[in-house]
């Protein structure tokens, strides 16, 4: 029995499902997880000692590729400096210092430990700040595990077909108003119908939750137009595209502004932080200056700070031109292997994104997401593994580059897809392994 095998029964009787997070579990794509023992440029080995060309990136931080040694040393540097103060250092502010630098609507930055905590106080804020009540998501976006944000989301909610999850009361829910992605009448009409109650728009800046769905010519402008109209704030949920689709995240790409940010993945370097961020003036309703409250023991901790600032550092403009080409390659790979096995296919860009749906239309929103051939992904999934490729076990899931994918990492690639693709043209709906 596979390393990895053992460990999944072992781990089953002491986690729930046996991981800390449910799309690691291979359960929409069968089989059992692998369990990672380490990882070094766009390799992650396996506990068998298989390696594998990682197209995870961790869900994304690490576009720098693991163990990057500017990062590593960094780490190491301030883990001997101490682990954690509980009062501020120096290098709080020079991450935040970048972080506005980079995104220029943020004025102000405040640092947490998880996406989560950034979208659940970023709404909170923008709660207080309006005194309003109602907020508007949309379908398939993921904004973490916040309860008045998990209704109708992606990630691993999509991945599972959960509908929406117990425990969420219908309180926290009542006041989420979920409307279909790309749609701004839609948000229009909800305005009309909510008037003077909407406190925000909380929109990914670029989906990568239902897969990789940018928004169409035209959306996050509306948006940001409805709000301003409507007294409203815009947040732009940029944990996932932060850092990652250009230096100024998807803010780069098309110029929008939101009022408030949130971020995460990069900017920690794959260390537990992120922050949410925005114009001053909403920003200082944070407790101490203003009455919303917020905290954390950890928040700003010395490590995962000194990884971030590293990780940023290192991405300058080559970086992100190899971020750029390497996702273009890595999608015309996936379109040649696809077109020769003759199955129907779109593979999508959001910026530096990658999503391959088994479908005959673009996907613009949930609803076209989850009327893709996903029962095709399993065999297409796991035929890839066999091949050494690690690509996210999950059809609703974005892939992700790093820049140190190199010409023997796209060799590997390339080698692996056919067979991928013949899987995925063999694969039938009963035949799914979820
Ligand atoms: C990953 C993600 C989150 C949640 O971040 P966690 O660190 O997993 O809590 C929030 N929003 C978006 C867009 C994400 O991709």
């Amino acid at each position: 029995m596979p390393v990895s095998a053992q460990l999944f029964d072992r781990a089953s009787s002491v986690i729930p499902g046996g991981v800390n997070s449910p799309v690691r579990a291979f359960k929409s794509v069968g089989g059992t997880p692998r369990f990672i023992d380490s990882a070094k440029g766009y390799t992650l080995t396996d506990a068998d000692g298989n390696d594998y060309v990682d197209l995870v990136c961790s869900w994304g931080p690490m576009i720098l590729g693991h163990a990057h040694p500017a990062v590593v040393e960094a780490v190491q540097r301030a883990a001997v400096g101490g682990l954690s103060f509980g009062a501020p250092t120096a290098a709080e502010i020079e991450l935040a210092e970048l972080i506005i630098e980079r995104v220029a609507p943020v004025e102000r930055v405040r640092l947490v430990n998880s996406g989560t905590e950034a979208t659940m106080s970023a709404v909170r804020l923008a709660r207080g700040y309006t005194g309003r009540t109602k907020i508007i998501k949309f379908s398939g976006c993921y904004h973490g595990h916040v309860d008045a944000l998990l209704a109708d989301a992606g990630s691993g909610v999509a991945t599972l077909g959960l509908p929406n999850s117990p425990g969420v009361t219908g309180a926290q829910a009542s006041d989420t108003i979920v409307l279909p992605y790309n749609d701004l009448d839609a948000v229009a009409a909800a305005f009309a119908a909510h008037p003077g109650r909407i406190a925000c728009v909380i929109t990914e800046a670029a989906a990568g939750n239902m897969g990789a769905v940018a928004p169409v010519p035209g959306f996050n402008e509306g948006l940001r137009a409805l709000t301003t109209e409507h007294g409203a704030l815009l947040i732009m949920d940029e944990v996932m595209t932060g850092f990652r689709v250009s230096r100024s995240g998807w803010f780069g790409r098309d110029g929008v502004a939101g009022d408030l940010y949130t971020f995460g993945k990069v900017m920690s370097g794959g260390l537990p932080a992120a922050a949410f961020g925005g114009r001053a003036e909403v920003m200082n309703q944070l407790a101490p200056l203003g009455p919303v409250y917020q905290a954390g023991t950890l928040s700003g901790n010395p490590v995962a700070v000194a990884a971030g600032l590293a990780t940023l550092r290192a991405a300058d403009d080559a970086v992100y031109a190899a971020l750029d080409r390497n996702a273009e390659r890595l999608g015309g790979l996936l379109t040649e292997a696809l077109g020769a096995a003759g199955v129907e296919h779109h593979v999508q860009f959001a910026g530096n994104m990658v999503s391959v749906f088994f479908s005959d239309r673009p996907v613009i929103d949930y609803a076209t997401a989850k009327a893709s051939e996903t029962w095709r992904f399993p065999a297409f999934f796991h035929a890839l593994l066999d091949g050494g490729v690690y690509a996210p076990p999950s059809a609703f899931e974005a892939w992700f580059v790093s820049a140190a994918l190199d010409e023997d990492a796209f060799d590997r690639i390339a080698a692996a897809l056919p067979a991928a693709a013949h899987a995925a043209a063999a694969a039938t709906p009963e035949g799914s392994r979820a």
